[in-house]
C-alpha cells in the first residue's frame, strides 16, 4: 500500500476553509482531517474529539515535554497542537491527512516535514471582514484580532507551494481537488 500524503492547509478565518476541506472528505474518502488539541474552549456547536480534543493547558504542556506534537503554536492566547502518533498512523494506513493550522505550525513543518503545502485567502481583507461580521461567532474586538492577524498571516501566502483564493466556492474547490489528484500522480 502506499503510504498516504499530509496536506498542510493554512487560511485565515473566514475564507471558507472549513467548507472546502469537509468537500473533499465528502468526494474522496481515503482523506482524513487531522483533529488537533487545543486548550481554548469549545464553541457553542463544537464537538469533543470532532473538532478538537480540548485539554486543559497542564495536560497540553505535558504532552509538548513527552514530544507527541508534530507541531505546535499559540494562537490567539491559547495552544493548538498536531498529534504525531496520529497523523503518522494514517498515512501508514495510506490515508491522506488535513492539517489545516496557522501559519506558525506551517512554517515549523516547511523544510523539515514533507507535505503539501496549501494557502488560502478571501477576495481582499473588506470581504473577510463581511465574513466574519456575517458569521457572528465572535464579537467586534474577537474580529479586529483577527482580522490584523489575517493580515500578516497573508503576507506569508508565497511560502506555500499553492495559493488558492476562494472567491467563488465552486472554483476554489475544482483548484484544490486539482491539487489533490495532482500531488497523487507525481513521480516521487
Ligand atoms: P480556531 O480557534 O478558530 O478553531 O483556530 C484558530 C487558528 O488555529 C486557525 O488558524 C487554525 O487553523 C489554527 N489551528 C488549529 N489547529 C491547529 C494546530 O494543531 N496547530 C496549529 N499550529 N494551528 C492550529
Amino acid at each position: 500500500m502506499k503510504r498516504g500524503l499530509v496536506f498542510v492547509i493554512s487560511a485565515p478565518a473566514g475564507t471558507g476553509k472549513t467548507t472546502l476541506v469537509k468537500m473533499l472528505k465528502e468526494e474522496f474518502h481515503h482523506i482524513v482531517g487531522s483533529v488537533s488539541y487545543t486548550t481554548r474552549l469549545p464553541r457553542a456547536n463544537e464537538v469533543e474529539g470532532r473538532d478538537y480534543h480540548f485539554i486543559s493547558t497542564k495536560a497540553f504542556e505535558q504532552k509538548i515535554k513527552e514530544d507527541e506534537f508534530l507541531e505546535y503554536a499559540k494562537v490567539f492566547d491559547h495552544y493548538y497542537g498536531t498529534s504525531k502518533k496520529y497523523v503518522e498512523s494514517q498515512q501508514e494506513k495510506g490515508k491522506h491527512v488535513i492539517l489545516v493550522i496557522d501559519t506558525q505550525g506551517a512554517l515549523q513543518l516547511m523544510g523539515r516535514f514533507d507535505a503539501i503545502y496549501i494557502f488560502m485567502s478571501p477576495p481582499s481583507l473588506e470581504e473577510l471582514m463581511a465574513r466574519l461580521y456575517r458569521r457572528k461567532s465572535e464579537d467586534e474586538e474577537a474580529i479586529r484580532t483577527r482580522l490584523s492577524w489575517a493580515e500578516r498571516e497573508m503576507a506569508l501566502a508565497p511560502k506555500y507551494n499553492y495559493h488558492i483564493v476562494n472567491d467563488n466556492l465552486k472554483t476554489a474547490y475544482d483548484v484544490l481537488r486539482s491539487i489533490l489528484i495532482a500531488e497523487e500522480h507525481r513521480n516521487r
